[in-house]
């Protein structure tokens, strides 16, 4: 008998599972189920959409056991005579809503018959634990063993203007099962929703820890973004990156829907790429202190330096500080490049790779100059040659500052490019 756990089968099943799992879209909303995270700058960078966890196959399968575990509590309430709303008339589950659709759950069931109080509507919360995680609940109980199903209880409990919820959990190694009946606290609930307010509405929030390496930090899925451990000065790393990271967008916590408003006046773009010239990146997104502000622009220290994130020549769009890590600015190298040369702008290096091939095809370089003032330019430079390329007249030369250079003699054309991590 051929026993093999890591066997093709499994493999291929857990790639389906981390394919579909992967495939669907992020919510929109900042959920009630991680509204009881500690931490503030967790859960505004995750409303913001900023980062998006991403986890292996076996994960997604055990998300659906949960699921399926709900299924079963409600036949096992029923069948010890309770009555049990699970769906609203639609066939879909009973939602929340709050603060415009910023803010939003969806509960499990409202429960009403349970033996210990036959007459209260409760709502129910239903959970899945590790035999480790079960055995701290029965003894510590749901505030303290699970804060954050805790926190969820009394926001849904708060919301659908019910007093009592029942938290109903299983062993999953044993299928032991605890019950815990919550009573509703109205000052939990209200500070609770004010802090959601706050996250929905403000440009920043305070992270939990002051290092980066905290225990609360480790393992955490916003740790790259949320440290600037992205490769970029400003950390939109993602193909997603949409209006949410700019200052100039404003969750609309009156209507509903979920909107955003752009102080500008143009239309938000949520949930893929905005591409929009005028994005102004949010400055907790920005590995840099702001020096000073302004309307359409931010300018911030970095090292001895100063840059400003802004439209005007000399500044850096959002999407360039997306491509350059924090020496090149600290050096002062690009902000001299861009100085010299109007118009110039920094690009991926990817980009610049598929440019320097098809330089000489002639497509049009990111900036460029004559040799003459190429040399005045590279005197104020102290770079190091670390790699040179001579083909046919054209060189290429890369230099320990992340800037690189293709000079072109027999055209007495120069052109520098920045070539930094991403
Ligand atoms: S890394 Fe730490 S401070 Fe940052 S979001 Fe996560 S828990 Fe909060
Ligand atoms: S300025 Fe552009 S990126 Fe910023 S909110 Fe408006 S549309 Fe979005």
């Amino acid at each position: 008998m051929d026993i093999n756990i890591e066997s093709e089968t499994i493999a291929r099943i857990w790639e389906w599972w981390a394919k579909k799992g992967r495939s669907e879209a992020p919510r929109r909303y900042l959920g009630a189920s991680v509204a009881g995270h500690e931490c503030d700058r967790y859960l505004w960078l995750h409303f913001r959409g900023l980062f998006r966890e991403r986890f292996e196959g076996r994960m997604y399968r055990l998300f659906e056991r949960g699921r399926r575990e709900e299924e079963q509590f409600i036949a096992e309430l029923r069948g010890i005579g309770c009555e049990v709303w699970d769906r609203s008339a639609d066939g879909q589950q009973f939602s929340v809503s709050a603060l415009g659709g910023h803010f939003g759950g969806h509960l499990d069931a409202v429960v009403r018959g349970l033996p210990d109080a036959p007459k209260t509507p409760h709502v129910a919360e239903f959970k899945t634990h590790s035999d480790q995680s079960f055995r701290k609940l029965a003894r510590a109980g749901v505030l303290d063993a699970k804060p954050m199903h805790f926190c969820q209880m009394q926001i849904y409990m708060g919301m659908m203007k019910l007093d009592r919820a029942l938290y109903l959990a299983v062993n999953k190694d044993n299928d032991d099962l605890y019950a815990e009946r919550v009573h509703f606290d109205r000052d939990y609930f209200k500070s609770a929703m004010l802090r959601v307010r706050r996250i929905i509405e403000q440009p920043c929030a305070d992270r939990c820890a002051k290092r980066r390496d905290d225990w609360r930090c480790k393992g955490c899925a916003a740790h790259a973004v949320c440290w600037h451990e992205t490769g970029a000065v400003f950390s939109r790393q993602f193909p997603w990156s949409d209006c949410r990271s700019c200052c100039h967008a404003t969750a609309d916590v009156e209507g509903e829907g979920a909107r955003w408003t752009c102080r500008l006046g143009r239309t938000c773009v949520i949930g893929s790429a905005c591409n929009c010239a005028d994005h102004l990146a949010l400055p907790a997104l920005v590995d840099a202190d702001v020096d000073t502000a302004t309307e359409r622009s931010v300018t911030y220290k970095i090292g001895g330096q100063t840059i400003t994130n802004g439209l005007a020549n000399g500044q850096f769009t959002s999407e360039e500080l997306a491509h350059i890590g924090r020496e090149p600015l600290e050096q002062g190298v690009i902000q001299k490049i861009k100085d010299v040369m109007e118009g110039a702008r920094v690009v991926r290096q990817s980009t610049i790779r598929a440019r320097m091939e098809a330089y000489a095809k002639d497509v049009p370089p990111l900036f460029e100059g004559s040799l003459k003032e190429m040399r005045q330019f590279m005197n104020m430079q102290c770079w190091q040659v670390t790699e040179r390329e001579l083909v046919d007249g054209i060189g290429y030369f890369a230099f320990d500052s992340g800037a690189c250079m293709s000079v072109d003699e027999a055209n007495d054309r120069a052109v520098v490019q920045s070539d930094v991590p991403f």
